[in-house]
C-alpha cells in the first residue's frame, strides 16, 4: 500500500533525526575543534560547498518553519556569525570541522550519504544530492511536503 504524504514526511523527518543522532554521537568521539566562528557557512568567502540531501530538505523544511531564499553564496541561515538553524542544519554542517582529519570526515559523510540514500528507496523519494543554494531555489523540492 502506498503510504500517504503526510505519513511519508512524519516518517522521513524521524529517521533524518535518527541519522543527525548518530552523527552528532559519532562526531563526538572525534572530538573535532570549532570556535563556531560561522566563516564555512559564508561558501563563497571560504572556498566552500554545502551538499545537502532529499531527506534533509524535507526535515529541514518540515522543522525550519522560516524559509529564506538564499541568493548569495552565504547561507541565508547565518546570522552575526551565529547559525540560526542550528537544530535543523544539515549532515554537511554537522560533519564538516576545518581542524580534524578530513579523510575520518569523508569516511563519515559517505556513511551518512549511505543512509539518506536508503532512506529515499525505503520512502520512494527522488534522490538529490545537490549544492544548497541549487537545493534551497528548487521550488519543486517544496512540492514533495504537504
Ligand atoms: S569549522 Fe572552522 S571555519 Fe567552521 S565555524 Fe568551526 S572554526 Fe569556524
Ligand atoms: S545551516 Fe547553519 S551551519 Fe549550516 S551552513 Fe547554514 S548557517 Fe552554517
Amino acid at each position: 500500500m502506498k503510504l500517504k504524504k503526510s505519513k511519508i514526511c512524519s516518517e522521513v523527518d524521524s529517521k533524518v533525526k535518527e541519522i543527525y543522532d548518530w552523527l552528532d554521537s559519532n562526531i563526538k568521539n572525534f572530538n573535532p575543534q570549532c570556535t563556531t566562528c560561522g566563516k564555512c557557512c559564508d561558501f563563497a568567502a571560504y572556498g566552500h560547498k554545502l551538499f545537502v540531501t532529499t531527506p534533509e530538505l524535507l526535515y529541514f523544511y518540515k522543522n525550519i518553519k522560516n524559509l529564506k531564499p538564499m541568493p548569495a553564496q552565504t547561507c541565508p541561515y547565518l546570522e552575526n556569525n551565529k547559525c540560526t538553524a542550528r537544530d535543523f542544519r544539515f549532515a554537511g554542517c554537522r560533519i564538516f570541522f576545518c581542524k580534524a582529519d578530513s579523510e575520518q570526515l569523508n569516511r563519515l559523510s559517505e556513511q551518512a550519504i549511505k543512509k539518506f540514500k536508503t532512506l529515499c528507496e525505503k520512502y520512494d523519494l527522488p534522490y538529490r544530492y545537490a549544492d544548497l543554494a541549487t537545493a534551497m531555489n528548487s521550488p519543486e523540492l517544496l512540492d514533495l511536503i504537504e
